[in-house]
């Protein structure tokens, strides 16, 4: 009989959050799962420690009843993703309440609709850890793995958390396409992936990344200040995931 593999949920709720020594370091090569636990364990930005636990602490009063994950959250999908979906930072009461990058808010319900219409998600809904969201082909992730106040890291924060996003691009081996929620987002993913001069953010923008064949593809932030105004529509953001499946066929 065949077990069936772990879920994020599954690995949310049983890993020990203990950093992996030096000498394991040495011995075992990296992969996605020990990103996964590192993030989680993470405490080096006293800042943002305090502020992702202090918002778990506090509560937004319709989620009284809910015990915030208040850690750094990891990215999650098919590891063998030729799509990334990146945003800058995990929300204070969406992925920081709920474990999971862009789940819990309704940033997050924009987006996985939209993939969910592509076939990147199983599911049009994504609440919690443990609501059954699967991804094909795509890897979710954030550059900056802690939620900030006023969703603005600072520099040496985002420098601080660098390498983890930097060891996810490494991991995913089979990636074609970047697809950067919002300039934040672009402007980091410019950073990490060598982008220099950078062309001007817009929806639709592609920007070929010198080494690795990578494209990055520029979208609207599904944020309610821009789907609330009609700056970015459904189908817009259809035409991005659209878009992004026709650059991983011509790979
Ligand atoms: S932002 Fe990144 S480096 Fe800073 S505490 Fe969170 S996981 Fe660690």
């Amino acid at each position: 009989m065949t077990a069936s593999l772990p879920t994020h949920a599954d690995r949310l709720l049983a890993r020990s959050f203990a950093n992996p020594s030096s000498v394991e370091r040495v011995v075992r090569p990296d992969t996605l799962a020990i990103v996964e636990d590192e993030v989680m364990a993470c405490r080096t930005c006293q800042r943002l420690v305090a502020w992702r636990e202090q918002v778990a602490m506090d509560k937004r009063a319709a989620y009284r009843d809910w015990e915030y994950w208040g850690r750094g959250v990891p990215g999650f999908g098919d590891p063998h993703a030729s799509v990334l979906v990146l945003g800058l930072a995990p929300a204070a009461h969406g992925a920081n309440r709920t474990g999971r990058v862009f789940t819990g808010d309704r940033s997050g319900d924009w987006l996985f609709r939209a993939m969910h219409r592509a076939g990147f998600a199983n599911q049009a809904t994504s609440t919690a850890a443990d609501d059954g969201l699967q991804l094909t082909g795509a890897w979710v992730t954030a550059a900056v793995k802690c939620a900030p106040p006023d969703n603005t890291p600072l520099p040496d924060e985002r420098s601080r958390c660098a390498p983890f996003f930097e060891r996810e691009l490494t991991l995913l081996t089979d990636l074609v396409v970047v697809v950067c929620l919002g300039a934040f987002a672009y402007e980091a993913g410019c950073r990490h992936l060598g982008v220099r001069p950078r062309p001007k953010f817009g929806h639709g923008v592609e920007v070929p990344v010198p080494q690795g064949g990578l494209t990055m593809l520029c979208s609207f932030h599904p944020s309610q200040q821009n789907t609330f105004t009609g700056k970015l529509t459904e189908a817009m953001l259809d035409d991005i995931f659209t878009r992004a499946g026709t650059l991983r066929a011509q790979a």
